[in-house]
């Protein structure tokens, strides 16, 4: 499903570096995962207020995800090495990090109740963000399944100098910077009638055609 899935919305030669073993997305997990327990979280306090009280509970929210996906995105390029990893898996991993954002889109900005999704929103807002000069949307070029027109190319030699533009994009000056930044970030990736949008409608429609798996479970006494 996944090959069908990257297949609809990627350009030729972006979907023949698809690779779905699992080591190619398990690694940006677990960087994601391990980030969340370095630097300064929920339970800091500055000037004698945390980050809710600062931020607002869901801005908070989106900004500790957003430290963890991007300082992720960095770890991943400290770590890798020449002699350890070839460049194939690196840029096998970086297109799997972009078809997994393509899942949180396709999944909707809100959650079940209503309200936003904060992972969602700040993964959306900077993977697109980050990849705005990475990933290029060709819109008369037919995606690689040769069906549907318009996919999505991403120039992996730019990938390098994007995840340095993260590295410094939280370095604004004061608390009112950031939130002013946070939010402008947010409001230009997720609000409706962007030319984003329209892409956001794109990916949703293509990713869904997908069957999606359930899981039955059962509990047995013995
Ligand atoms: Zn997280």
């Amino acid at each position: 499903m996944l090959v069908e899935q990257s297949r609809s919305l990627l350009c030729t030669a972006t979907a023949g570096r698809v690779d779905p073993a699992v080591r190619y997305m398990t690694i940006s997990t677990v960087l994601h995962e391990a980030a969340h327990n370095l630097g300064p979280s929920h339970e800091y306090r500055v000037d004698d207020r945390t980050d809710g009280q600062v931020f607002g509970g869901p801005l908070a929210s989106t900004l500790e995800e957003l430290k963890a996906q991007d300082r992720g995105a960095v770890f991943l390029r400290l770590a890798r090495r020449p002699r350890d990893h070839e460049q194939g898996d690196a840029d096998k991993t970086h297109v799997r990090d972009v078809l997994w954002s393509f899942g949180h889109i396709a999944q909707g900005m809100n959650d079940a109740r209503g309200s936003r999704s904060h992972t969602r929103n700040s993964r959306r807002c900077r993977w697109v963000s980050s990849t705005s000069r990475v990933l290029r949307w060709n819109a008369e070029e037919k995606a690689a399944n040769g069906r549907d027109v318009g996919c999505f190319e991403v120039d992996l030699g730019k990938w390098p100098a994007a995840v340095e533009t993260l590295r410094g994009s939280r370095s604004a000056s004061s608390r009112a910077a950031i939130v002013r930044l946070a939010e402008k970030t947010r409001d230009e990736w997720v609000t409706d009638g962007t030319p984003w949008a329209a892409l956001r409608g794109t990916i949703q429609e293509r990713w869904l055609r997908a069957r999606r798996a359930s899981f039955v479970y059962s509990v047995t006494s013995p």
